[in-house]
């Protein structure tokens, strides 16, 4: 049972239930290649089925983390910060993102969109889901939109969620890992045809790395 106290702190964003925090490349979308420190926040109730980490859903089972003590330990491997879930936007991600600023870190989001933006972000990568739809503000600030294929049906989702985002936000395809071998080529045939979009890929997956 987590105290009352430690549950105001989560609440006002001073902890964050955190997951996991691992130096490694960023494998996917625009920064694809980069070394960054990823701080994986626990809790999500969007539901994708295909979820990959389904282990992060519940933010019970992830202990809450002084958010001073998360920028810390972030500042000692890299400049670049990726936040990732679980949907961090399940908090206020304003102390995290303030503390990290501070270090003159550069902020970057992997996000479904689902509830409000809250954070100073240099890099949004918005990444929709069909079961909980993006929150209004965010379609105007993504930096990148990443819309991941599973079925054919997800080519039509892209667009619609494409007609949503700025001009010059970045378009992704990226196939859902499970079924890649199907969907690669289908990919590859709709970027080709409709060329605003770019292929993404898990490549730290091919590498074997986290
Ligand atoms: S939004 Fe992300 S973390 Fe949440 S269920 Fe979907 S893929 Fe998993």
């Amino acid at each position: 049972m987590v105290e009352d106290n430690v549950m105001d702190l989560v609440d006002k964003g001073l902890m964050l239930p955190l997951m996991e925090e691992f130096y490694t490349i960023q494998g996917e979308g625009y920064h694809k290649g980069t070394a960054a420190y990823f701080i994986r926040v626990g809790g999500c109730d969007v539901g994708c089925h295909w979820c990959d980490v389904k282990e992060s859903w519940n933010a019970e089972t992830h202990p809450p983390t002084a958010v001073d003590q998360i920028v810390d330990h972030a500042a000692k491997y890299s400049n670049t910060i990726v936040v990732t879930g679980g949907e961090p936007l399940t908090w206020d991600m304003g102390p995290l993102t303030e503390g990290l600023k501070a270090r003159n870190l550069q902020t970057h989001i992997e996000t479904s969109g689902a509830y409000p933006l809250t954070g100073i972000w240099d890099w949004i990568c918005l990444s929709p889901k069909k079961n909980k739809l993006p929150e209004g503000e965010i379609y105007e600030k993504a930096d990148e939109l990443k819309v991941i294929v599973y079925n054919k049906h997800d080519f039509i989702f892209a667009e619609e969620q494409a007609a949503k985002v700025k001009e010059d936000c970045i378009l992704y395809l990226q196939p859902e890992w499970s079924v890649r071998e199907k969907i690669v080529p289908m990919i590859v045939d709709y970027v080709m045809q409709h060329p605003k979009w770019k292929v993404s890929l898990q490549t730290h997956k091919y590498l074997n790395i986290p």
